[in-house]
């Protein structure tokens, strides 16, 4: 089946295809690194991630998230703290780094960096003065926007509107109050770099349309975002880059991912509700994060609560629940095939939800059989799928056993069912119940069965 991808550009789900037969390229914006990332930071992570891993079952695929490491809330963090500029960046991108891989995003095939291609900035802004389409100020290098009749067209805004609309003081170096920053002039104690137009540095949105260029080629086929960069950065990337490379399209297909809400209320650190992954992690893995943050289709709005969490990690339960027991063979997992309905779930401009629902069946399909080939060749399958979802990637015991820091480990666990049962036995059930409170508390659940009794973190 065709993969369906819904382009912003074109406001609809248009068949995927690439430039190039059996070859994709795809760039999305990555991080800021002065923080750690939040939640809905992780949310393009993680459901391009998912993308990059369908795409790459039929394509060569090569994939690029960028590191924005000059900018000026990075110069801000480095006067607030008193650290330098390389300490903050170097810190937050190993943290940001380590924090995806923990939600299971796969690193991209590139990753670069703004401040290792100011050239390719400089050439391209330079190209741009030559061209027309940029003029030099006090300073200052801007973007004529009145330059290119197809300004707005990513974001559906008219630019007479928005000039009639416009209230904002005009810097005294701009022609138009739309026009925007390409490079900038740096004062001493600021990070920069010579250039025609003497010491400064980049404005955010050529930082991407030149490492776009120098890695994935001057058209790209999926650029890739959050919602809040369709305006100004994606638009003003495609106008610097089409307008550089002659007309050029610069994206083939344009996706945007959807807000994530706290509790139907913006993230903003004024309110104090901004969660950072890096604090989550520490009391719930990864997986449960993953899938939560895929149980909702990537364009809608998720409201992000405890109850997200909490459903994600039953779900979760059902799939390792089902699976648990099962010794599946190396030889098995290779030859597993992913069921079709999950394949064109996620073909279908990536329907996570849908794709999980798939999942389950499987999963229901796996508790019912009782032939024990049968259980295997599913059992296997659900790991294929997993594979493909980035869940699934524990051992199922280790995954009921699993404990984050904080919790009560497994041999405790352990000894205090022991201490329980032997309570039992000598039918002294106050200190039993007792036991068993105390395992509650922890947030462990146990259960007595045939074959004695079972535990799981609730
Ligand atoms: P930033 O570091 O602020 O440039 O953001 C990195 C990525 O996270 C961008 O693709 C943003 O669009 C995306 N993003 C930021 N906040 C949210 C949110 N609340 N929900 C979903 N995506 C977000
Ligand atoms: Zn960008």
């Amino acid at each position: 089946m065709t993969i369906q991808l819904h382009d912003t550009l074109r406001g609809e789900k248009v068949p995927f295809e690439p430039l190039n037969e059996g070859r994709v390229t795809m760039y999305l914006c990555g991080p800021t690194v002065y923080n750690y990332a939040h939640i809905g930071n992780a949310r393009p992570a993680v459901v391009f991630d998912l993308l990059a891993r369908l795409l790459r079952r039929s394509y060569q695929l090569t994939f690029a998230r960028n590191i924005t490491d000059v900018d000026d809330k990075i110069n801000a963090a480095s006067v607030e703290t008193g650290k330098p500029i390389d300490d903050i960046t170097a810190r937050f991108i190993k943290a940001y780094n380590d924090d995806m891989a923990t939600l299971g995003v796969q690193p991209p095939d590139i990753e670069p960096r703004a401040t290792q291609h100011i050239g390719e900035m400089v050439t391209m802004i330079q190209a741009l003065v030559e061209k027309g389409f940029a003029y030099a100020a006090e300073g200052h290098v801007l973007f004529d926007v009145s330059s290119n009749d197809k300004y707005g067209s990513l974001s559906k805004r008219d630019l007479r509107e928005m000039i009639a609309g416009a209230r904002v003081e005009v810097a005294p170096y701009k022609k138009a109050a739309h026009d925007f920053v390409l490079w900038k002039p740096s004062t001493p104690e600021l990070p920069g770099w010579d250039s025609p137009w003497g010491r400064g540095r980049p404005g955010w949105h050529i930082e991407c349309s030149a490492m776009a260029e120098k890695h994935l080629g001057e058209t790209i086929d999926i650029h890739a975002g959050g919602q809040d960069l369709v305006f100004p950065h994606h638009e003003n990337e495609m106008a610097q880059s089409s307008c550089a490379h002659d007309g050029a399209p610069f994206a083939r297909y344009w996706l945007h991912n959807g807000f994530l809400s706290m509790d139907h209320t913006k993230m903003s650190k004024s309110l104090g509700n901004v969660l950072l992954v890096h604090d989550l992690i520490k009391t719930v893995p990864g997986e449960v994060i993953r899938l939560a943050l895929l149980s909702a289709h990537y364009r809608q709005p998720l409201d992000w609560s405890a109850e997200t969490l909490e459903s994600a990690r039953r779900m979760l339960d059902r799939l390792y629940g089902a699976v648990r027991g099962i010794d599946v063979s190396e030889d098995a997992r290779a030859a597993a095939t992913i069921p079709q309905a999950l394949t064109a779930a996620l073909e279908d401009d990536l329907n996570s939800p849908k794709a999980m629902a798939a999942f389950f069946g499987l999963a229901k399909d796996l508790n019912k059989a009782s032939d024990d080939d049968k259980r295997v060749e599913l059992a296997a399958q659900m790991y294929a799928c997993g594979e493909l979802m980035g869940l699934l990637g524990s051992d199922p015991d280790a995954w009921f056993a699993g404990h984050v820091e904080g919790d009560m480990s497994s041999d405790e666990i352990e000894a205090l069912i022991e201490k329980r049962n032997a309570a039992k036995g000598r039918r002294d059930f106050e200190a039993a119940d007792a036991f068993r409170e105390q395992l509650k508390d922890a947030g462990v659940t146990i259960q007595d069965g045939r074959d004695g009794t079972t535990w799981r973190r609730s």
